[in-house]
């Protein structure tokens, strides 16, 4: 499998699966300017016995499936039972929505929605946003628990482009929580971060039509005593 870095927090019993490379080119991502350095083929991978080899050592009470959307291979899509079955955990998937594993197993999704707009979406990210948005109406209505989450870019995904976002979710349920993150500036970029008053602009907006909407920013996220049990070493 594609997953280039697994990494565990004791502290909170939770392991997270990073796949790489995504179906998306958002005009603002992070990951972006470094798979770009990558020659895929120097990249070890593990397979899915060494996976849950690795995982069952730590026993998670719950694994994140992480990073873009991979390709969907024969092991992807069964890789939230697997985990079920061979971990007994939970299995959150953080996804842009646009392909989705078989979904037995999966206890969460967490899916990023970059924009409602068809035109907006596609000028940010290259593609449409039509399978995302029927992807997380498929999520809801086979009971999964669904949170969404929308990236605040001041001049590039405003406030306005947040509020589309939120009446869209209203329309299938106003209930999902709703979380707006902050842009986190990406070296060589134009944009700016959003401050404090910008965000809870942007959540005041949203909770016109959501009745769960939180804000927060990238920065000042603890990854302290996390450990890595597979890595590539990625990240420079
Ligand atoms: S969906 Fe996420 S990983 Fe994929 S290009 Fe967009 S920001 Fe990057």
């Amino acid at each position: 499998m594609n997953i280039h870095r697994i990494t565990h927090n004791p502290k909170t019993r939770s392991c997270s699966l990073y796949f790489i490379g995504c179906n998306f080119r958002c005009v603002c991502c992070y990951w972006k300017q470094i798979y770009g350095n990558v020659k895929l083929r120097t990249l070890k991978f593990p397979t899915m016995d060494e996976v849950i080899g690795l995982l069952k050592k730590v026993n998670p009470r719950s694994v994140s499936i992480l990073s873009g959307d991979p390709v969907p291979t024969a092991d992807y899509i069964r890789l939230p039972r697997v985990l079920k079955e061979e971990i007994g955990c939970k299995v959150r998937l953080l996804t842009n929505g646009y392909i989705l594993p078989c979904l037995d197993g999966v206890t969460h999704v967490s899916m990023s929605i970059k924009a409602a707009d068809e035109e907006v979406h596609k000028r940010y990210t290259g593609k449409s946003n039509k399978r995302c948005l029927e992807n997380l109406r498929f999520v809801h209505r086979n009971g999964i628990e669904l949170s969404i989450s929308s990236v605040l870019i001041p001049d590039l995904l405003d406030k306005e482009e947040i509020e589309k976002v939120a009446k869209l979710i209203s329309v299938v349920d106003a209930n999902i929580p709703f979380r707006i993150i902050g842009y986190m500036k990406v070296d060589g970029l134009p944009y700016r971060e959003p401050d404090c008053t910008e965000l809870a602009e942007a959540a005041a907006v949203a909770r016109r039509y959501l009745k769960n909407v939180v804000f927060s920013r990238s920065k000042g996220e603890d990854y302290s005593g996390i450990i890595d049990l597979f890595t590539n070493n990625l990240r420079r």
